[in-house]
């Protein structure tokens, strides 16, 4: 096939259709539906598809493009590290100035400690990156059987073996034969499904105890690391109450745990803090970064290293046998760079902290108020989830185990508004630039959405 000549739209969706394997994709469904929709353009918050329909994307890509699309800024600094150096690597003794750069910002940016990256090109590669430093780490501490890594049911910590495994949702596990051994998990800080009435503080220092119930049901002397995402994303946008992570850090100190705070949605302002971890004043061992640090424009993540693990890695660690052949690639680190400098510029952290997160919020609780699906609303920053319910008081889900979420997640991608549903929830991450315009946008759209889904169960 001549790779240059002109396709239209349908022959674009019937190659995709014969030839790609999407991921995350029931690909039976898919062709069932008629294919995928073609996406040509992004610009601001706004997709445009091959119709030419304009699609408000309150998902941020993949909760990525955190300074929104089509920003020139980024393209150039891409452009110009291709034209000087296209790419090397720090394999033997070589480094080049934005690998250097963003390694020396991202330790400024970071909570104190946390002075060295390592790179990788997904957040997947960076958690099993850090699976192998823990190891490594308490072998050389002399303590080789503390190996076991604790984390929460509905985790996501990535796709590989490891990372599957460090996550906590089921259906992934089921495919693989999954969690590989050695690995455990916990309930998560979930107040609308687990409180059951409960002060959601107190709630949050009992789902922190199971962690500790966990580490002594293991042993102390097994346990290598507990990871959580600050607030969990892909596994249904669940906000810890306040007392979770003061007391997760407690925890780990007591038991000699290593903390892992997985950053790769909390990172780069989506909270309204440069990371999450700051946010819920975490003291993290390890960070793990991606999406947000180019902003989703080339793929890039890094794995920040507490100076305590940095210190035996480096003086007691000899050669260090992992890395891939884009750890730290120059371009994407040039992107990195001038992202987190447009971040800077824009101040687009308060932005999210000060304005635009809390008007969203409060948008979307005017619009919502007495719905007869809602059960909640709560975000933090730019993300957050509303709870679909049959019974507002009961907190009754839905039957079908589901999915009412996808239902609703169906009618806001026909009303050209992009959520995410997850359960019986609705998801929203939109990129950090979102105008109160496009906010209340936004709502109307979702609103309708709602309504319609009202409307198929016989609800409204
Ligand atoms: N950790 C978290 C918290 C994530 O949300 C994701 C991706 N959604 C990953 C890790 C895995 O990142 P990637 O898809 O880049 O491998």
């Amino acid at each position: 096939m001549d790779t240059h000549s002109p396709l239209g739209p349908d022959a674009l969706k019937a190659l995709d259709g014969r030839h790609h394997l999407h991921p995350f994709t029931d690909t039976k469904a898919l062709a069932a539906e008629g294919g995928a929709r073609l996406i040509v353009r992004g610009e601001g918050v706004w997709l445009t598809d091959a119709a030419g329909e304009r699609i408000l994307d309150g998902m941020a890509g993949l909760w990525c493009v955190n300074v929104g699309y089509g920003r020139a800024e980024l393209a150039e600094a891409a452009h110009r590290q291709l034209l000087d150096l296209s790419f090397y690597h720090g394999f033997f003794k070589t480094t080049t100035e934005p690998v250097a750069r963003l390694a020396g910002k991202l330790a400024e940016l970071a909570p104190p400690g946390l002075s060295r990256a390592f790179f990788a090109n997904s957040g997947s590669e960076a958690n099993d990156t850090i699976v192998r430093m823990v190891r490594h780490y308490w072998n050389l501490k002399g303590r080789p059987g503390k190996k076991a890594f604790i984390s929460r049911t509905h985790g996501y910590h990535g796709t590989t073996m490891a990372s599957t495994s460090l996550g906590g949702i089921g259906v992934m596990h089921g495919q693989g034969d999954l969690p590989l051994p050695g690995f455990h998990h916990v309930m998560p800080p979930y107040a609308f499904e687990l409180a059951q009435g409960m002060d959601p503080e107190a709630f949050g220092r009992l789902a922190a105890r199971a962690v500790e119930e966990k580490i002594l049901e293991l042993g102390p002397e097994n346990v290598a690391a507990f990871i959580g995402e600050p607030i969990q994303g892909a596994g249904g946008v669940i906000i810890p109450p306040d007392s979770y992570w003061p007391e997760i850090n407690r925890i780990c100190r007591e038991h000699d745990v290593l903390l892992i705070a997985d950053e790769v949605i909390c990172g780069f302002g989506r909270l309204g803090h440069w990371f999450g971890s700051q946010r819920y004043g975490i003291e993290p061992d390890f960070m793990t970064l991606a999406k947000g640090i180019t902003s989703g424009y080339l793929p890039l993540s890094a794995v920040m290293v507490g100076d305590r693990v940095a210190e035996t890695l480096i003086e007691e660690g000899g050669e260090f046998y992992h890395g891939f052949t884009y750890s730290g690639h120059p371009v994407p680190c040039a992107v990195a760079l001038a992202n987190i400098d447009l971040i800077e510029r824009e101040n687009l952290v308060e932005r999210v902290r000060t304005d635009i997160g809390p008007y969203l919020r409060r948008r979307f609780e005017e619009a919502l108020e007495g719905h007869p699906l809602v059960g909640e609303i709560r975000s933090q920053g730019l993300i957050g989830a509303i709870e679909i319910v049959k019974d507002r008081r009961t907190r009754e889900r839905w039957p079908g185990d589901g999915k009412v979420g996808l239902m609703a997640r169906d009618h806001c991608f026909r009303n050209n508004v992009i959520m995410r549903g997850i359960r019986d929830s609705l998801v929203f991450a939109p990129p950090l630039t979102l105008s109160h315009a496009e906010a209340d946008e936004m709502v109307a759209r979702a609103r309708l959405s709602l309504d319609q889904t009202a409307r198929d169960l016989g609800a409204l």
